[in-house]
């Protein structure tokens, strides 16, 4: 006999599910019903997860004869995921009477494309935990890998037939947030509903092939970079910088995940990349063991996961440094406390 406990939190854990899937069913009602101008909307310096998440729901929302805008302007390496116009410059107000999706966005001020404020109805769905679920409704599920596959099951409540047109950006999300299912955020419901994208007939090797081609400034910048690497306390920390004198003409899009190279240092529970933009420095966090990427961020001002997570801190680089050094000794010493 199961213990009235574990009764108690299987149903709590259901009632759990069933209300975000509640949440989403609802969305695609009204969606379906929706008779004015739907704009979509992602986080500020897309991702894939930002960007594969729109494309999948404006297109299965166009096969629904639906009027879509969604006004994202991708990093160059993303582009190709992308049709001719089918997406559009920042709108400085919405069209009257429209649905706003607000996808893969933590906080309202990180939202980009659109003003939030006009809509005649705002849906936020995203993976963020530090999300606070604003919106007229909100499905907010920081246990699935990347916004991309709450996407799926709100397709799936629209009712739509997957194409591979639908099916690629959808997988290409998930694939961008998961780093190819290769990070802790991957479990069986993402390689299951990544199956389902496959069977739907996105060439799954073509598309982590093609998320991967960087253009030749690439690799001359990815040599300077490497050449910055540093180590502290006692190598759990890892970092690099990126300058602007470093990157030079060259455009900033970040398809450059230098962070994602160097958090494979050994030893190493902490990877930090700090990239000169202007007067700012943006920072980039990946952690593991327990360490958390988003205490670090949230301290610096920024959010994100517990694995990785992002802050923007005034320059110069000296400055940035500094602060980062003493949010990771923070949380390094945390971390050894609760361990203890
Ligand atoms: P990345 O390091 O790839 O830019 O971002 C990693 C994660 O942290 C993403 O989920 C992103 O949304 C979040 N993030 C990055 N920068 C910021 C920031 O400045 N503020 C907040 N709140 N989140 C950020
Ligand atoms: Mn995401």
């Amino acid at each position: 006999m199961p213990s009235i406990m574990a009764l108690m939190s299987s149903f709590v854990d259901n009632r759990g599910d069933a209300a975000y899937s509640e949440v989403l069913a609802e969305m695609a009602d009204r969606a379906r019903a929706w008779e004015g101008p739907i704009v979509v909307v992602a986080h500020v310096d897309p991702d894939g997860d930002a960007l594969g998440s729109s494309l999948a729901l404006t297109r299965a929302l166009g096969s629904l004869g639906k009027d879509v805008t969604v006004p994202l302007t991708p990093p160059a390496f993303l582009q190709f995921l992308a049709e001719p116009g089918e997406l559009s410059g920042p709108l400085e107000v919405l069209p009257p009477d429209s649905l706003l999706f607000v996808l893969d966005v933590g906080e309202p001020s990180r939202a980009a494309g659109a003003p939030l404020d006009g809509a005649a109805a705002l849906f936020n769905i995203d993976h963020h935990g530090t999300n606070e679920r604003f919106g007229d409704l909100a499905v907010v599920e920081p246990s699935k890998a990347a916004t991309a596959v709450l996407i799926k099951e709100f397709i799936d409540a629209l009712g739509v037939r997957w194409t591979p047109a639908i099916a690629t950006p959808c997988l290409a999300g998930i694939l961008m947030d998961t780093g190819n299912f290769r990070f802790g955020n991957t479990n069986k419901e993402t390689l299951n509903v990544a199956g389902e994208l496959l069977e739907a007939g996105v060439d799954l090797g073509d598309l982590t092939d093609r998320l991967q081609w960087r253009p030749r400034s690439y690799f001359a910048l990815l040599a300077k970079v490497m050449a910055t690497v540093e180590f502290a306390y006692g190598g759990r920390l890892v970092y690099a910088k990126l300058t602007s004198e470093m990157r030079g003409e060259g455009a900033d899009d970040d398809s450059d995940d230098f962070v994602g190279v160097i958090r494979y240092a050994e030893g190493a529970l902490v990877a930090v990349l700090l990239k000169e933009r202007g007067d700012v420095v943006k920072v980039s966090v990946r952690t593991r063991a327990g360490v958390s990427a988003q205490r670090i961020c949230l301290a610096l001002g920024g959010g994100g996961h517990v694995a990785a997570a992002g802050a923007t801190l005034p320059g110069p680089m000296a400055a940035a440094e500094a602060k980062m050094l003493a949010a990771v000794r923070a949380e390094l010493e945390r971390e050894a406390v609760t361990a203890d």
